[in-house]
Protein backbone atom coordinates (compact mmCIF):
# COMPACT_ATOMS: atom_id res chain seq x y z
CA UNK A 1 0.00 0.00 0.00
CA UNK A 2 2.55 2.54 0.69
CA UNK A 3 4.05 2.12 -2.60
CA UNK A 4 0.28 4.04 -4.13
CA UNK A 5 1.32 6.84 -2.30
CA UNK A 6 4.83 7.48 -3.74
CA UNK A 7 3.17 6.77 -7.07
CA UNK A 8 0.48 9.59 -5.88
CA UNK A 9 3.42 11.61 -4.47
CA UNK A 10 5.31 11.12 -7.83
CA UNK A 11 2.75 11.79 -10.65
CA UNK A 12 -0.50 13.50 -8.70
CA UNK A 13 -2.68 10.50 -10.02
CA UNK A 14 -4.02 6.49 -9.58
CA UNK A 15 -6.09 4.70 -11.67
CA UNK A 16 -9.31 4.39 -10.29
CA UNK A 17 -8.79 1.27 -8.84
CA UNK A 18 -5.65 2.13 -6.87
CA UNK A 19 -7.66 5.08 -5.70
CA UNK A 20 -10.29 3.07 -4.44
CA UNK A 21 -7.68 0.85 -2.70
CA UNK A 22 -5.86 3.82 -1.07
CA UNK A 23 -9.01 5.36 0.27
CA UNK A 24 -10.31 1.89 2.06
CA UNK A 25 -6.94 0.74 3.38
CA UNK A 26 -6.82 0.33 7.07
CA UNK A 27 -2.99 0.09 6.50
CA UNK A 28 -1.45 2.48 9.15
CA UNK A 29 1.57 2.52 7.83
CA UNK A 30 0.29 3.86 4.66
CA UNK A 31 -2.02 5.99 6.29
CA UNK A 32 1.28 7.75 8.19
CA UNK A 33 2.99 7.87 4.11
CA UNK A 34 0.14 9.62 3.46
CA UNK A 35 0.48 12.22 5.81
CA UNK A 36 4.11 13.15 5.80
CA UNK A 37 4.13 13.22 2.10
CA UNK A 38 0.77 15.42 2.02
CA UNK A 39 2.79 17.79 4.84
CA UNK A 40 5.79 17.86 2.97
CA UNK A 41 3.68 19.01 -0.10
CA UNK A 42 2.46 21.82 1.38
CA UNK A 43 5.42 23.16 2.89
CA UNK A 44 7.17 22.48 -0.24
CA UNK A 45 4.75 25.38 -1.85
CA UNK A 46 3.79 27.04 0.70
CA UNK A 47 6.12 26.75 3.69
CA UNK A 48 4.70 26.54 7.59
CA UNK A 49 2.10 29.47 6.22
CA UNK A 50 -1.42 28.93 7.44
CA UNK A 51 -3.97 31.67 6.09
CA UNK A 52 -6.91 32.84 8.13
CA UNK A 53 -9.87 33.70 6.36
CA UNK A 54 -12.61 36.07 8.74
CA UNK A 55 -16.16 34.23 7.50
CA UNK A 56 -18.88 36.23 7.90
CA UNK A 57 -22.02 34.66 7.74
CA UNK A 58 -24.72 36.88 6.11
CA UNK A 59 -27.36 35.26 5.89
CA UNK A 60 -29.66 32.14 7.12
CA UNK A 61 -32.61 32.68 4.64
CA UNK A 62 -32.55 29.77 1.95
CA UNK A 63 -34.91 29.04 -0.91
CA UNK A 64 -33.12 26.03 -1.63
CA UNK A 65 -33.99 22.54 0.27
CA UNK A 66 -30.89 20.69 0.38
CA UNK A 67 -31.65 17.68 2.33
CA UNK A 68 -28.44 17.44 4.65
CA UNK A 69 -28.73 21.61 5.29
CA UNK A 70 -29.97 22.83 8.97
CA UNK A 71 -30.76 26.24 7.26
CA UNK A 72 -32.52 24.46 4.20
CA UNK A 73 -35.97 26.36 3.61
CA UNK A 74 -38.47 23.43 5.07
CA UNK A 75 -36.85 23.80 8.10
CA UNK A 76 -39.59 25.44 9.94
CA UNK A 77 -37.51 25.01 13.38
CA UNK A 78 -34.67 27.23 12.03
CA UNK A 79 -33.95 30.94 13.38
CA UNK A 80 -33.40 32.83 10.40
CA UNK A 81 -31.30 36.44 10.21
CA UNK A 82 -29.35 38.08 7.34
CA UNK A 83 -27.33 41.20 7.88
CA UNK A 84 -27.35 44.37 7.16
CA UNK A 85 -24.58 46.21 4.99
CA UNK A 86 -23.39 48.04 7.77
CA UNK A 87 -23.16 44.88 10.13
CA UNK A 88 -20.77 43.29 7.26
CA UNK A 89 -18.68 46.19 7.10
CA UNK A 90 -18.12 46.29 11.30
CA UNK A 91 -17.23 42.49 11.03
CA UNK A 92 -14.63 43.74 8.40
CA UNK A 93 -13.21 46.17 10.80
CA UNK A 94 -12.98 44.38 13.47
CA UNK A 95 -11.87 41.45 11.21
CA UNK A 96 -8.56 44.09 9.65
CA UNK A 97 -7.84 44.72 13.40
CA UNK A 98 -7.14 41.34 13.88
CA UNK A 99 -5.20 40.70 11.05
CA UNK A 100 -7.98 39.07 8.22
CA UNK A 101 -6.56 39.68 4.91
CA UNK A 102 -9.56 37.75 3.52
CA UNK A 103 -13.31 38.16 3.87
CA UNK A 104 -15.56 35.75 3.07
CA UNK A 105 -18.96 36.35 2.90
CA UNK A 106 -21.18 32.95 2.94
CA UNK A 107 -24.94 32.55 2.95
CA UNK A 108 -27.69 30.81 2.30
CA UNK A 109 -29.65 31.26 -1.19
CA UNK A 110 -31.67 35.22 -0.36
CA UNK A 111 -33.12 36.86 -2.91
CA UNK A 112 -32.90 39.90 -0.90
CA UNK A 113 -28.83 39.66 -1.43
CA UNK A 114 -29.21 41.59 -5.41
CA UNK A 115 -26.20 42.10 -7.09
CA UNK A 116 -27.04 46.00 -6.44
CA UNK A 117 -26.49 45.23 -2.74
CA UNK A 118 -23.27 42.96 -2.82
CA UNK A 119 -21.47 45.18 -5.57
CA UNK A 120 -22.03 47.92 -2.71
CA UNK A 121 -20.73 45.84 0.07
CA UNK A 122 -17.61 44.64 -2.06
CA UNK A 123 -17.02 48.11 -3.91
CA UNK A 124 -16.55 49.78 -0.03
CA UNK A 125 -14.79 46.38 0.87
CA UNK A 126 -12.26 46.96 -1.82
CA UNK A 127 -11.96 50.92 -1.10
CA UNK A 128 -11.47 50.54 2.58
CA UNK A 129 -9.53 47.06 2.52
CA UNK A 130 -7.10 47.44 -0.79
CA UNK A 131 -4.63 44.81 0.24
CA UNK A 132 -7.69 42.46 1.41
CA UNK A 133 -9.39 39.67 -0.95
CA UNK A 134 -12.99 39.23 -1.15
CA UNK A 135 -14.50 35.77 -0.95
CA UNK A 136 -18.13 34.75 -2.18
CA UNK A 137 -19.93 31.65 -1.27
CA UNK A 138 -23.52 32.71 -1.79
CA UNK A 139 -24.50 29.53 -4.01
CA UNK A 140 -25.77 29.61 -7.69
CA UNK A 141 -26.34 32.71 -9.53
CA UNK A 142 -25.97 33.68 -13.07
CA UNK A 143 -23.71 34.13 -15.23
CA UNK A 144 -24.73 37.94 -15.36
CA UNK A 145 -24.78 38.14 -11.44
CA UNK A 146 -21.22 36.29 -11.18
CA UNK A 147 -19.52 38.80 -13.67
CA UNK A 148 -21.15 42.22 -11.89
CA UNK A 149 -20.05 40.87 -8.91
CA UNK A 150 -16.21 40.31 -10.33
CA UNK A 151 -16.58 43.61 -11.59
CA UNK A 152 -17.45 44.66 -8.39
CA UNK A 153 -14.03 43.81 -6.95
CA UNK A 154 -14.57 39.81 -5.64
CA UNK A 155 -11.56 37.62 -6.10
CA UNK A 156 -12.71 34.30 -5.16
CA UNK A 157 -15.90 32.14 -4.93
CA UNK A 158 -16.26 28.85 -3.14
CA UNK A 159 -19.31 26.84 -4.70
CA UNK A 160 -18.70 22.93 -3.33
CA UNK A 161 -20.24 20.85 -6.12
CA UNK A 162 -21.62 18.58 -3.57
CA UNK A 163 -21.23 15.22 -5.11
CA UNK A 164 -20.20 14.84 -8.94
CA UNK A 165 -22.70 11.53 -9.45
CA UNK A 166 -25.19 12.63 -10.48
CA UNK A 167 -27.22 9.89 -8.61
CA UNK A 168 -25.96 10.77 -5.87
CA UNK A 169 -26.16 14.61 -6.13
CA UNK A 170 -30.15 13.87 -6.62
CA UNK A 171 -29.95 11.94 -3.61
CA UNK A 172 -29.03 14.91 -1.22
CA UNK A 173 -30.97 17.32 -3.40
CA UNK A 174 -34.79 18.62 -4.30
CA UNK A 175 -35.64 18.10 -7.55
CA UNK A 176 -35.63 21.79 -8.70
CA UNK A 177 -31.17 21.29 -8.25
CA UNK A 178 -29.35 20.24 -10.61
CA UNK A 179 -25.63 18.85 -10.64
CA UNK A 180 -25.56 20.23 -14.11
CA UNK A 181 -26.32 23.57 -13.34
CA UNK A 182 -23.67 23.73 -10.16
CA UNK A 183 -21.30 22.56 -12.97
CA UNK A 184 -21.94 25.04 -14.92
CA UNK A 185 -21.60 27.80 -12.50
CA UNK A 186 -18.35 26.29 -11.19
CA UNK A 187 -17.03 26.30 -14.94
CA UNK A 188 -18.62 30.09 -15.44
CA UNK A 189 -17.22 31.12 -12.55
CA UNK A 190 -14.06 30.37 -13.47
CA UNK A 191 -13.82 31.87 -16.88
CA UNK A 192 -14.58 35.01 -15.23
CA UNK A 193 -11.32 34.83 -13.52
CA UNK A 194 -12.91 34.41 -9.93
CA UNK A 195 -9.81 31.98 -8.07
CA UNK A 196 -13.02 28.71 -7.56
CA UNK A 197 -13.37 26.55 -4.83
CA UNK A 198 -14.99 23.18 -5.24
CA UNK A 199 -15.52 20.47 -2.85
CA UNK A 200 -18.04 17.60 -1.42
CA UNK A 201 -19.11 16.21 1.90
CA UNK A 202 -17.22 13.21 3.44
CA UNK A 203 -19.60 10.35 4.55
CA UNK A 204 -22.80 12.11 3.12
CA UNK A 205 -25.49 9.85 3.21
CA UNK A 206 -25.58 7.12 0.28
CA UNK A 207 -21.66 8.26 -0.19
CA UNK A 208 -19.51 4.86 -1.78
CA UNK A 209 -16.21 5.50 -2.56
CA UNK A 210 -17.12 5.03 -5.72
CA UNK A 211 -19.01 8.38 -5.35
CA UNK A 212 -15.68 9.65 -4.02
CA UNK A 213 -13.66 8.49 -6.70
CA UNK A 214 -16.03 10.71 -9.43
CA UNK A 215 -15.71 13.92 -7.29
CA UNK A 216 -11.66 13.48 -7.04
CA UNK A 217 -11.92 12.94 -10.93
CA UNK A 218 -14.17 16.24 -11.29
CA UNK A 219 -11.87 18.10 -9.31
CA UNK A 220 -9.23 17.32 -11.30
CA UNK A 221 -11.27 18.10 -14.60
CA UNK A 222 -11.97 22.12 -12.89
CA UNK A 223 -8.74 22.24 -11.31
CA UNK A 224 -10.21 24.50 -8.94
CA UNK A 225 -7.98 26.83 -6.82
CA UNK A 226 -9.41 26.13 -3.52
CA UNK A 227 -11.11 22.69 -2.50
CA UNK A 228 -13.55 22.43 0.43
CA UNK A 229 -14.20 19.14 2.26
CA UNK A 230 -15.63 18.09 5.63
CA UNK A 231 -17.27 15.42 7.60
CA UNK A 232 -21.04 15.37 7.02
CA UNK A 233 -22.20 15.98 10.42
CA UNK A 234 -26.03 15.61 10.77
CA UNK A 235 -28.28 18.09 11.19
CA UNK A 236 -31.72 17.02 13.77
CA UNK A 237 -34.19 18.94 11.91
CA UNK A 238 -33.74 17.73 8.31
CA UNK A 239 -34.80 14.35 6.62
CA UNK A 240 -31.21 13.13 7.07
CA UNK A 241 -31.44 13.70 11.05
CA UNK A 242 -30.80 9.97 11.76
CA UNK A 243 -27.83 9.23 9.49
CA UNK A 244 -24.33 8.79 10.23
CA UNK A 245 -22.10 11.75 10.21
CA UNK A 246 -18.56 11.40 7.95
CA UNK A 247 -15.56 10.04 10.23
CA UNK A 248 -12.19 11.98 11.20
CA UNK A 249 -10.13 9.22 9.86
CA UNK A 250 -11.95 9.15 6.24
CA UNK A 251 -11.52 12.96 5.91
CA UNK A 252 -7.84 13.27 7.08
CA UNK A 253 -7.34 10.21 3.96
CA UNK A 254 -8.86 12.78 1.57
CA UNK A 255 -7.41 15.43 2.73
CA UNK A 256 -3.96 13.57 2.12
CA UNK A 257 -4.73 12.42 -0.94
CA UNK A 258 -6.04 15.77 -2.30
CA UNK A 259 -2.87 17.30 -1.48
CA UNK A 260 -0.88 14.78 -3.44
CA UNK A 261 -3.14 15.52 -6.08
CA UNK A 262 -3.39 19.26 -6.27
CA UNK A 263 0.01 20.22 -4.90
CA UNK A 264 -0.50 23.62 -4.77
CA UNK A 265 -4.68 23.97 -3.99
CA UNK A 266 -5.55 26.22 -0.84
CA UNK A 267 -7.29 23.71 1.63
CA UNK A 268 -9.03 24.66 4.54
CA UNK A 269 -8.91 22.68 7.75
CA UNK A 270 -13.07 23.10 8.13
CA UNK A 271 -15.07 24.10 10.94
CA UNK A 272 -17.03 20.52 10.75
CA UNK A 273 -13.68 18.77 10.79
CA UNK A 274 -12.99 20.45 14.29
CA UNK A 275 -16.67 19.63 15.29
CA UNK A 276 -16.06 16.21 14.96
CA UNK A 277 -13.00 16.04 16.78
CA UNK A 278 -11.59 18.26 19.25
CA UNK A 279 -7.50 18.35 17.46
CA UNK A 280 -10.02 17.82 14.08
CA UNK A 281 -8.30 21.17 12.65
CA UNK A 282 -4.65 20.58 13.90
CA UNK A 283 -4.55 16.80 12.30
CA UNK A 284 -6.01 18.28 8.98
CA UNK A 285 -3.37 20.63 9.65
CA UNK A 286 -0.68 18.16 9.54
CA UNK A 287 -2.04 15.92 6.52
CA UNK A 288 -1.92 19.01 3.71
CA UNK A 289 -4.06 21.83 5.19
CA UNK A 290 -3.09 25.32 4.64
CA UNK A 291 -6.44 27.60 5.51
CA UNK A 292 -8.70 27.81 8.77
CA UNK A 293 -11.65 29.54 8.45
CA UNK A 294 -12.50 31.60 11.97
CA UNK A 295 -15.92 33.13 12.52
CA UNK A 296 -16.53 37.13 12.09
CA UNK A 297 -20.34 36.80 12.54
CA UNK A 298 -21.74 38.66 15.04
CA UNK A 299 -21.86 36.28 17.93
CA UNK A 300 -25.64 37.08 18.33
CA UNK A 301 -26.15 35.33 15.21
CA UNK A 302 -23.98 33.08 15.24
CA UNK A 303 -25.94 29.73 16.40
CA UNK A 304 -28.29 30.51 13.69
CA UNK A 305 -26.40 30.36 10.80
CA UNK A 306 -26.69 26.66 11.99
CA UNK A 307 -25.95 24.17 9.01
CA UNK A 308 -25.51 20.86 11.08
CA UNK A 309 -25.45 19.90 14.98
CA UNK A 310 -23.13 20.91 17.80
CA UNK A 311 -21.08 23.52 15.34
CA UNK A 312 -17.82 24.84 16.93
CA UNK A 313 -17.34 28.25 17.84
CA UNK A 314 -20.89 29.82 18.02
CA UNK A 315 -20.65 31.56 21.66
CA UNK A 316 -16.49 33.33 21.12
CA UNK A 317 -16.29 36.84 20.15
CA UNK A 318 -14.15 36.85 16.72
CA UNK A 319 -10.74 38.42 18.36
CA UNK A 320 -11.10 34.62 21.18
CA UNK A 321 -11.24 32.87 18.25
CA UNK A 322 -8.84 34.42 16.35
CA UNK A 323 -6.09 33.59 19.63
CA UNK A 324 -7.72 30.38 19.60
CA UNK A 325 -6.77 29.32 16.56
CA UNK A 326 -3.46 31.15 16.48
CA UNK A 327 -2.25 29.16 19.71
CA UNK A 328 -3.99 25.98 17.46
CA UNK A 329 -1.72 26.72 14.95
CA UNK A 330 1.50 27.26 16.63
CA UNK A 331 0.96 24.39 18.62
CA UNK A 332 0.25 21.99 15.75
CA UNK A 333 3.89 23.36 14.22
CA UNK A 334 2.76 25.96 11.68
CA UNK A 335 2.49 30.04 11.52
CA UNK A 336 0.15 32.08 11.16
CA UNK A 337 0.46 34.42 7.62
CA UNK A 338 -1.35 37.89 7.92
CA UNK A 339 -1.78 38.31 3.99
CA UNK A 340 -4.37 37.63 1.28
CA UNK A 341 -3.06 33.90 0.75
CA UNK A 342 -3.54 33.62 -3.09
CA UNK A 343 -3.14 30.06 -4.44
CA UNK A 344 0.39 29.92 -5.71
CA UNK A 345 0.71 30.33 -8.73
CA UNK A 346 -2.65 31.91 -9.63
N1 LIG B 1 -25.45 28.57 -0.02
C1 LIG B 1 -24.02 28.43 -0.22
C2 LIG B 1 -23.29 28.10 1.07
C3 LIG B 1 -23.66 26.74 1.61
S1 LIG B 1 -23.10 26.38 3.24
C4 LIG B 1 -23.78 27.39 -1.29
O1 LIG B 1 -24.72 26.81 -1.78
O2 LIG B 1 -22.62 27.19 -1.66
C5 LIG B 1 -21.48 25.79 2.91
C6 LIG B 1 -21.30 24.28 2.88
O3 LIG B 1 -21.69 23.68 4.09
C7 LIG B 1 -22.10 23.55 1.85
O4 LIG B 1 -21.53 23.64 0.59
C8 LIG B 1 -22.15 22.12 2.40
O5 LIG B 1 -21.18 21.29 1.76
C9 LIG B 1 -21.79 22.31 3.88
N2 LIG B 1 -22.85 21.73 4.72
C10 LIG B 1 -24.18 21.97 4.70
N3 LIG B 1 -24.83 21.15 5.55
C11 LIG B 1 -23.89 20.36 6.14
C12 LIG B 1 -23.93 19.29 7.07
N4 LIG B 1 -25.08 18.85 7.58
N5 LIG B 1 -22.75 18.72 7.45
C13 LIG B 1 -21.58 19.16 6.94
N6 LIG B 1 -21.49 20.13 6.03
C14 LIG B 1 -22.63 20.74 5.62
Amino acid sequence: MTELVEKLYETSDLTDGELKALIETDDREAGELLRSRADEVRQLHYGKKVFLRGLIEVSSYCKNDCLYCGIRRSNKDADRYRLTREQIMLCAENGYGLGFRTFVMQGGEDGTFTDDLLCGVIRELKEKYPDCAVTLSLGERSYESYRRLREAGADRYLLRHEAASPELYSRLHPDQMSLENRKKCLFELKELGYQVGAGFMVGAPFQTTEHIIADLRFLQELSPQMIGIGPFVPHHSTPFAKEKGGTLELTLRLLGILRLMFPRVLLPATTALGTISPTGREQGLKTGCNVVMPNLSPVDVRKKYDLYDNKICTGEEAAECRHCLQRRIEAAGYEVAAERGDCAGF
